[in-house]
C-alpha cells in the first residue's frame, strides 16, 4: 500500500526560467497546466511516472513559495531544484554539473562591529545560517549548510556516466539574491563558504522541504563563470541540465526512493 502511493507521488523539479524548463515540459505526456496566480505550474508524467514542473522565475522567495504550495497542493515523493549557476570553484567550465549534496544561503552573515568611518568590508563577517526544522530535534534550529537527500544524491550519481557535455562535481552550492562579478569576491565565496557556484535559489528551497520532510536536491550547470571570461552566460546549458535531470528521475524511478 505504501509502495502503492509512493508509486502515485509525483516528482516537482522546478526551474527558474523556461529556458529552464522548457525541454522536460515538452518530454512530458498528459500535460495539464495548473498555475498557480501568475506562475506557469504544469503538471504530467515523464516515463510513464508522475512529474509536476514549476516555473518559479529568479530568486530565493519566489522559489521557496512555489515549493510550498507544490508540497500542499502535490504531496511530492520529492522536489528538485535546477537549472544555471555560475561558478565559483575555477575547476569548472560551461556545461559542467555541480550536485548539491549541501547548500548554504550566502547572505545570512552578520558583520563585525566597526565605528563609523572604518569601512564594510565585504570579507569581515560571521557566518549566520538559516531556520529550517530539524526532525530529530523537534524545533527549527539555525543551519549554515542544508545537506540533500541520500536516495537523491545516490540516483543523480548513477546518471553521471550519461552525461557526455561536461563533468559532474559534488559539493556546496552557494543561494543569495546576487550575481557576483568582482572575481575577488567569488574567490572569497568559494573560500568562505565553501561553495562551488552560485544560483538565486536553491538553499531556499532546501529549507522548506527540510521543514515539510521532503526529500530535496539541487543540481545546476555552470553557465558563467567570472574566473575564465565565461560572462555572459550560455543559455544553452539549461537544456542541457534538464537532459541530465532525466537521467535522475529515470534512476530515482527505477529503484523508487531507495
Ligand atoms: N542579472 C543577471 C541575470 C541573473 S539570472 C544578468 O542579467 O546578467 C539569474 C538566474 O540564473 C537565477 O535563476 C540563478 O539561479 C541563475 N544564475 C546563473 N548564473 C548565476 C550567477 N552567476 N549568479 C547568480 N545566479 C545565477
Amino acid at each position: 500500500m505504501k509502495e502503492q502511493k509512493a508509486q502515485e507521488q509525483p516528482v516537482v523539479v522546478q526551474g527558474a526560467m523556461s529556458v529552464e524548463t522548457a525541454e522536460l515540459i515538452g518530454a512530458m505526456t498528459e500535460t495539464a497546466e495548473e498555475p498557480w496566480g501568475p506562475w506557469r505550474i504544469v503538471r504530467g508524467r515523464l516515463f510513464g511516472h508522475p512529474l509536476v514542473i514549476s516555473e518559479t522565475q529568479w530568486g530565493m522567495a519566489n522559489a521557496a513559495a512555489l515549493a510550498a504550495i507544490a508540497i500542499e497542493r502535490y504531496h511530492p515523493a520529492a522536489l528538485i531544484s535546477q537549472g544555471t549557476a555560475g561558478a565559483h570553484d575555477d575547476a569548472l567550465n560551461v556545461y559542467d554539473i555541480v550536485l548539491g549534496a549541501q547548500t548554504v544561503n550566502e547572505s545570512a552573515w552578520q558583520s563585525h562591529y566597526r565605528p563609523a568611518g572604518a569601512g564594510a568590508p565585504y570579507d569581515d563577517l560571521k557566518k549566520l545560517g538559516v531556520f529550517a526544522w530539524d526532525a530529530e530535534k523537534g524545533e527549527f534550529t539555525q543551519e549554515v549548510e542544508h545537506a540533500a537527500d541520500a536516495g537523491l544524491l545516490a540516483a543523480a550519481r548513477r546518471a553521471v556516466p550519461r552525461y557526455t557535455r561536461g563533468k559532474v562535481v559534488e559539493g556546496v552550492i552557494g543561494t543569495c539574491d546576487s550575481w557576483n562579478c568582482a572575481i575577488d569576491r567569488v574567490k572569497f565565496l568559494r573560500t568562505f563558504y565553501g561553495s562551488l557556484c552560485e544560483e538565486m535559489e536553491g538553499d531556499a528551497v532546501a529549507q522548506i522541504c527540510q521543514s515539510l520532510g521532503v526529500p530535496f536536491l539541487t543540481i545546476r550547470i555552470i553557465s558563467n563563470s567570472i574566473l575564465h571570461n565565461q560572462d555572459p552566460w550560455d543559455l544553452g546549458t539549461g537544456p542541457a541540465c534538464q537532459g541530465f535531470v532525466m537521467e535522475v528521475l529515470k534512476e530515482w524511478w527505477a529503484r523508487g526512493e531507495a
